[in-house]
């Protein structure tokens, strides 16, 4: 039964575009945007669709519309806002044309800026950690993933020679200087393996094995007081993953994807900060529920190269994504 507990990590908001923003590690960005950072999604109306193919219980997304509304130039200028306030170079940021699939692509060096089709895939790994990474959501879970390098890959060893110690907030020695994700993971998407998927790529291209070497930041996402499914949507959900069983304020069956998705992550030894807002309660955010068309936000993770410039303007003192 869901509960809505506290996260492991604060999840505290800073003003501006965003809900959340953090530095958990050096020159690293972990952020996720408000509505007032605009619509960030090409394949949104950017207004409530009528008649919209909403609300199918089924916890998509992708509304099928595409219609007028958002111009496709109003969002190009959101996603640019987005990466002036984090000093991310403009059009470089990477998206994925997300199908609610569980694939996971590796970053292809090109922002959609340059590039004019993004790949389909529901997670994208930055074996560096130096690709801007964006995932879109209105309702289904943003989690954005950094890491340690493991002792093994070649870049692991410090300047000491050993990795540092492990676990939740150790940053010191071993930094989150190791790969970088973010995924999208709604209920298709979770219970097809996305988060699984992302964290074995994220270890085959050289993030640590040991407990806390990953860590993850389950964004907002609609809670499972809110998530209200068809009764054997949600046998079978709790079936594969327990801790996703969960039933509305108005006493309906639901799911509870946020502590799913905790419990999937923690079971593969990922450290989890969890958000504890949700998005059809709270309408600094978009929800496909509430208002299916409106827009998307996103879920972002990059580290600054040494020495490249810090975020202009925008006062980028976030909380440290560690503690709280
Ligand atoms: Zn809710």
């Amino acid at each position: 039964m869901s509960d809505n507990r506290r996260p492991a990590g604060a999840m505290t908001a800073p003003a501006g575009p965003f809900l959340f923003r953090a530095h958990p590690g050096p020159g690293l960005e972990v952020a996720f945007t408000s509505v007032d950072a605009g619509n960030l999604a090409f394949h949104v109306s950017g207004t409530p669709a009528a008649g919209s193919k909403s609300n199918k219980g089924d916890g998509s997304i992708t509304g099928g519309d595409g219609g007028a509304g958002d111009s496709r130039e109003r969002v190009r200028a959101s996603r640019r806002g987005v990466e002036a306030a984090l000093g991310v170079p403009s059009g470089r940021t990477e998206y994925l044309t997300q199908v609610h699939s569980a694939r996971v692509v590796p970053a292809a060096g090109r922002g959609w800026g340059e590039s004019p089709a993004a790949e389909e895939a529901d997670a994208l790994i930055s074996p560096t950690g130096r690709d801007p990474l964006a995932i879109m959501v209105a309702d289904c879970l943003p989690v954005v993933f950094a890491s340690r390098r493991s002792v093994e890959s070649p870049a692991a060893v410090g300047r000491d020679g050993r990795a540092g110690a492990s676990g939740p907030g150790a940053g010191g020695a071993n930094p989150l200087t190791g790969p970088t994700a973010v995924a999208h993971a709604g209920r298709r998407g979770l219970l097809d393996g996305i988060l699984q998927n992302t964290v074995e790529m994220m270890r085959r291209e050289g993030s640590g094995h040991e407990p806390g070497d990953i860590q993850a930041w389950i964004g907002p996402a609609i809670c499972g007081r809110c998530y209200e499914v068809p009764e054997q949507m949600r046998l079978d959900g709790s079936a594969q993953i327990p801790a996703t069983h969960s039933t509305t304020t108005w006493g309906t069956p639901a799911l509870d994807l946020p502590a799913g998705a905790q419990a999937v992550l923690e079971s593969l030894g990922v450290a989890v900060h969890r958000s504890p807002v949700c998005t059809r309660e709270d309408p600094r955010l978009f929800s496909h529920r509430r208002d299916p068309g409106r827009g998307r936000f996103i879920g972002l993770v990059w580290r600054r190269e040494e020495g490249q410039g810090t975020s202009p303007g925008e006062g980028s003192e976030g909380s440290e994504g560690s503690e709280g």
